[in-house]
């Protein structure tokens, strides 16, 4: 069942729109001001959330950007104003989509589907990895992985092409593909730190390999 958290100060509209969702099959979580959002996210994150703009305590610009830096999960974001939405188109905040108020509960649910068809789909299943892209989530024999962004988007990388040796060149362009200043020992650093948690979920299980003056792998065990 899909889970949405819901950030909306207005009580009677978030409350509506609950009861819609709710209709739809999806379980809600509220919240009324913007402080907590952050946190909400990452204690238990929700398959999408629709975030109002205008909120007491932080404003929903921030909070989008703030989720971006450790989670890719889909964001719909609500204004009252019309003219405001290509003012934040240009900023690329990254949300999903953009509703305007006022809104038919209807309407939202359907964007709220849409937008769940678009970015969802994409779990994979590895030698008791459990990854999802969305959300950014790993888990690895059903124990949630506590991974920077960097950490996830090696750990995938590598994961899609099980038995397949890359090079740090190669890991550096997909990490930073914007070619920034970073050298070998970054992409060393950041492996190194992913398989220390990897091992500790885990332990005496190898899943990243390091090929001796080549670069690393993801092994499927052998069995
Ligand atoms: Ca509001």
């Amino acid at each position: 069942m899909p889970y949405i958290l819901i950030v909306e100060d207005e009580q009677r509209l978030a409350s509506l729109l609950a009861d819609y969702l709710a209709a739809a099959g999806m379980s809600c979580h509220w919240l009324a001001e913007g402080t907590g959002v952050v946190a909400q996210v990452r204690q238990q994150p929700p398959d999408l959330v629709l975030l109002d703009l205008m909120l007491p305590g932080r404003d929903g610009m921030e909070i989008c950007a703030d989720i971006r830096r450790f989670s890719q999960v889909p964001i719909i974001m609500v204004t009252a104003r019309v003219e405001e939405i290509d003012r934040l188109l240009g900023l690329e905040l990254g949300a999903d989509d953009y509703i305007c108020k006022p809104y038919s509960p209807r309407e939202v649910v359907a964007r709220v589907k849409a937008v769940l068809r678009r970015t969802g789909g994409t779990r994979s299943m590895s030698q008791g990895l459990e990854i999802d892209e969305p959300a950014m989530r790993v888990r690895l024999d059903g124990r949630l992985l506590d991974l920077t962004a960097v950490e996830f988007n090696l750990l995938a990388f590598l994961v899609a092409r099980p038995g397949r040796i890359y090079s740090r060149d190669q890991l550096m362009e997909h990490i930073y593909p914007d070619r920034r200043i970073v050298n070998d020992r970054t992409i060393d650093s950041h492996i190194k730190k992913l398989r220390r948690k990897l091992e500790q979920a885990a332990p005496g299980r190898e899943l990243i390999r390091s090929v001796y003056g080549v670069g690393y792998k993801f092994e499927p065990d052998m069995e």
